[in-house]
């Protein structure tokens, strides 16, 4: 029994690829002996199949993207030439620009055989990290925070992401759609080795399309600077999804870092003297200037900063949550400030300025018949040191790769006010801005 067993099953076996063979319309997939992916973070991300026999295979394209929160997602496709039994393919991200770490890169090989047949090859995904780092993690509510410097860097600003989240949750009413992951590098500039392109200046950048925020926190700044600006990207982040516009729609500076700032929690002394000093003065900005870029001025940027905050604080104050909910949501659908201002509040940009400034006393300010904006200079920024500021921001260069669109990192320039740290630097560069503190 045993010998005939075995010999049949030898017999089946050698028939098997002759039926294949014979069968030309059902081809079994290409076998495909090894499908890897090699990154050397944050350069490059090296594609690599190797096949057990190339001879039938006509044409191969290599299909990839991240994982993003984006209202258009396409898809890379590379079509790469066979060299022996291999498929090489590298993107290089000196050249698009490159996705932060915690993003999730998938891809997939389709094979296209002399008969026109094609086979894909089941999607991977992987986890794109910075290992130049050994990092530690910290989770809890739906925020993972990612740390390398200082022993309790990773649980005091976890705790403050977490209070933060409450904040935006219970106060605007603004939560976030996903897990959030923190990278907190040990300083600015190893935050900025992780991110090509990125300002030489920024502080922070919040990914939201990958729900992923990269923040250099020195560890002695941890305990103010630090918590706040965890708190204050993380606004950002919520915010940019809440408020996520397919059609265009953009909201103004004020409110966007108003939002932040409120999010930090308590005012700092800093805002608090701002305010002080501005009211005594009355040298506030107009509205209208705040609507696009902050001033690069060290000290008019940390008022344009508390000014947001005032404002903000005043319309939830005054309109309660639902309303700002309703305006940012208005704002993404397209409709312009003064128009969705008027559909929620019943005022536009210049009665909710003399309706703030009422509230701290102030005369409604002398406004021209024609709206003249301002024009802004781009946001300062600064490293940590002292407060937080922060600063929407478009599209930072580091971006989009002509293969696949990479993402729109909003900068904070975690700036601190005393630019000093800065050191001669600065070159602020760039369309995008931001900063924080
Ligand atoms: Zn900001």
């Amino acid at each position: 029994m045993r010998p005939f067993l075995l010999t049949l099953l030898l017999l089946t076996l050698a028939i098997l690829p002759l039926r294949v063979q014979a069968a030309p319309l059902v081809r079994s997939a290409p076998t495909v002996t090894r499908n890897e992916v090699h990154v050397d973070f944050p350069n490059s991300v090296t594609f690599h199949l190797e096949l057990a026999d190339p001879s039938a295979i006509s044409r191969a394209v290599l299909v990839y993207s991240t994982r993003r929160f984006a209202c258009l997602d396409v898809a890379g496709r590379v079509p790469i030439e066979l060299s022996g039994n291999s498929l090489e393919w590298q993107w290089v991200m000196t050249r698009s620009g490159n996705p932060p770490p915690g993003a999730e890169l998938w891809w997939q090989w389709e094979l296209t055989l002399a008969d026109g047949q094609t086979f894909t090859t089941p999607r991977q995904t992987m986890i794109i990290s910075d290992d130049r780092f050994n990092w530690r993690v910290v989770s809890e509510a739906g925020i993972h925070l990612h740390w390398y410097a200082g022993e309790d860097v990773g649980p005091i600003l976890l705790a403050a992401a977490v209070a933060g989240r409450q904040t935006l949750e219970e106060e605007m009413g603004i939560a976030l759609q996903a897990d959030v992951r923190f990278y907190i590098y040990g300083s600015s500039q190893e935050m900025r080795r992780a991110v090509l392109y990125i300002q030489d200046w920024a502080g922070g950048v919040a990914f939201s399309e990958y729900n992923v925020i990269l923040i250099g926190v020195p560890p002695r700044s941890v305990a103010d600077w630090g918590t706040r600006t965890v708190r204050h990207e993380l606004a950002h982040l919520a915010l940019a999804q809440f408020g996520q516009s397919c059609v265009g729609g953009r909201r103004p500076t004020w409110l966007e870092e108003g939002v932040a700032m409120v999010a930090e929690g308590a005012p700092s002394n800093r805002v608090r003297t701002d305010l002080q000093t501005a009211v005594h003065n009355d040298a506030f900005m107009p509205l209208r200037s705040l609507v696009g870029a902050f001033p690069a001025h060290d000290a008019a940027a940390s008022l344009a900063y508390s000014q947001s905050y005032s404002v903000v604080n005043f319309l939830l104050a005054a309109y309660g949550r639902e309303a700002l909910q309703a305006l940012i949501l208005r704002l993404a659908a397209g409709e312009g400030d003064d128009e969705a201002l008027t559909a929620v509040y019943g005022f536009n940009m210049d009665g909710l300025e003399s309706s703030w400034r009422a509230s701290l006393g102030l005369p409604p300010r002398q406004i021209p018949p024609t709206p003249t904006p301002l024009t802004a200079a781009l946001i300062p920024t600064i490293a940590p040191s002292g407060l937080p500021q922060s600063v929407p921001t478009p599209p930072a260069a580091a971006a989009l790769p002509p293969e696949v669109p990479v993402a729109t990192p909003a900068i904070c320039g975690l700036g601190l006010i005393p630019l000093i740290l800065l050191a001669g630097a600065s070159k602020r560069k760039t369309k995008s801005t931001r900063q924080p503190v």
